[in-house]
């Protein structure tokens, strides 16, 4: 019998879209799984918006959040730095924080459960005799991608690389050239030995929990376990335990966050106006920006569409990244780079709201009908989670990936083509009429409200991801139990 509960430590790196699954897992292990829980949180400054889902959070259970002092890795970067590394160089400075952070606890937890942005602490952890876990923020196809990439046939990566054929990976859809992960375009160069080191240490962890759900890739899910195509690769489990999204609370308050503020009630209470399924929501996650062209050819798309919509703006940036680290000083929220008399031509239909907005409430409202959307594989799963059908516009990370598998296989987006470079508002206004207007959009909300469903009932107490978050608990208990055995035996 275990005599103590087991005590999860989870590490969030920088960036909201670690954060906020990271925080619903921890709530689950804490309130159905029956374990203590500490989120150890790594930022690089002080943003308010994350305060406040942390405050919101802490009010809510009683996770222990320990936020690290904030680490500035600004002066340490380049100019335009890819955003991975600047994810690394803050997980590193933060490490001696983590560890006596750590030491200082009465019992040194359980198991670490880390994001994909972790794996510099694993040696820390393993020194401290912890399990360790990753829990990648992404979905299944991404992390067959990783498991396989340590152990790829090398003439295929050549060809994929050189000779632009599809990456085949066993028992998984082949990633097309158009949609590959950065690091192998970059063969050679300093980020794909990262990479490869990072995907190393990936598979050498005692567990997998990926935020996704059998129904949704039972293909992938198969391959990633069967020892024929991918199972052996990794040393521990796969659990898909997804989908993890923030859950919506009472709709009052203020959404703080990239130095503006917008009113949460003000853009429900607009919403609450318009006619069911007739809006379309426009937003690029945490850290997307668009050129100024780009943010032109959108401005006109939407109000040449005539549809009604919500559209979170942020000021022009070269980087498809460019706020990314910025949550709390992106500018002063005026949106003067939008074409002029915009706002006003367009006061009855739509509403701007500069930098940040209260995305999951939105999404979770009976008037959003539409998303266009950076394919966050968070942003993603809110748009499945509340059955709305999606405009798919990668900018970065595994985010092409994600809208191949939203368009192509799951059929509840449409792509936007030519996104490394300007899309034009003909295009933008075609694919905003074929969700929200043509015969098409009404199949894909069908589709997708087929796909909520079968979310819903994966977290359900029934439910495969539910079973799955069990069984890994169970997996972790049976190990400290043997520990323990050990120990008195010895
Ligand atoms: N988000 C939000 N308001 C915004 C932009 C983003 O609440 O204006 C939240 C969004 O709901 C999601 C997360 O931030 O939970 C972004 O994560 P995602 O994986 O979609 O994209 P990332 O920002 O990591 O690229």
């Amino acid at each position: 019998m275990l005599i103590t509960k087991p005590h999860a430590a989870l590490l969030a790196s920088p960036g909201m879209g670690h954060l906020i699954p990271m925080v619903e897992l921890g709530k689950r292990l804490l309130t159905l799984h029956g374990f203590d829980v500490s989120i150890f949180v790594v930022t690089t400054d002080s943003s308010t918006t994350r305060s406040q889902i942390l405050q919101q959070t802490s009010n809510q259970s009683s996770l222990n959040v320990v936020m690290l002092p904030p680490v500035d890795v600004s002066s340490k970067l380049g100019p335009n730095p890819p955003l991975e590394v600047g994810i690394h160089l803050a997980m590193a400075e933060s490490l001696p924080l983590l560890r006596s952070a750590i030491l200082s606890m009465k019992v040194v937890p359980t198991v670490l459960i880390i994001d994909l942005f972790g794996i510099l602490v694993l040696p820390m952890s393993r020194d401290l005799g912890m399990l360790n876990y990753v829990f990648m923020t992404s979905n299944a196809w991404f992390t067959a991608t990783i498991t396989y990439a340590p152990v790829i046939d090398k003439d295929m990566e050549d060809r994929h690389v050189n000779n632009r054929e599809p990456l085949f990976i066993p028992g998984c859809k082949p990633v097309q050239y158009e949609d590959t992960l950065e690091p192998f375009v970059l063969r050679g160069q300093p980020m794909y030995e990262g990479f490869i080191k990072a995907t190393k240490d990936i598979i050498s962890v005692d567990g997998i929990l990926i935020n996704t759900w059998h129904d949704l890739e039972p293909t992938t899910i198969k391959a990633l376990r069967d020892s024929e195509h991918l199972g052996w690769i990794s040393k521990g489990p796969v659990y898909p335990v997804g989908p993890l999204v923030r859950t919506v609370t009472p709709r009052s308050g203020t959404e703080h966050g990239h130095g503006a503020e917008v009113k949460v009630d003000e853009v429900l209470r607009w919403l609450d106006g318009q006619p069911t399924e007739s809006v379309i929501y426009v937003s690029f996650g945490s850290g997307g920006t668009l050129s100024a062209e780009q943010i032109t050819e959108l401005a006109w798309a939407l109000e040449l569409s005539r549809q009604r919509f919500v559209w979170v703006v942020r000021p022009p940036n070269g980087s498809a990244s460019g706020t990314f680290f910025d949550v709390a000083n992106g500018g002063d929220g005026t949106p003067g780079y939008l074409p002029e008399g915009f706002v006003k031509r367009t006061h009855n239909v739509g509403l701007v709201v500069p930098m940040w907005a209260p995305q999951a409430e939105i999404l979770a409202h009976p008037s959003t009908g539409g998303f266009i959307t950076h394919c966050g594989w968070n942003s993603t799963l809110e748009s499945i989670i509340n059955g709305v059908p999606m405009v798919a516009w990668p900018l970065y990370a595994e985010q092409k990936m994600n809208a191949a598998m939203l368009a192509e296989e799951l059929g509840v987006a449409v792509r936007a083509k030519g996104t490394e470079g300007v899309v034009g508002r003909e295009q933008i206004l075609k694919l905003v009429r074929r969700i929200m207007v043509e015969k098409e959009g009404k199949a894909m909300r069908e589709k997708v409200k087929e796909l909520k469903r079968s979310g819903d009932k994966a977290l359900s107490n029934v439910g495969s991801s539910y079973n799955s978050l069990s069984q890994a608990t169970k997996d972790l208990e049976n190990y400290l139990l043997e520990k323990s055995r050990g120990a008195s035996a010895s």
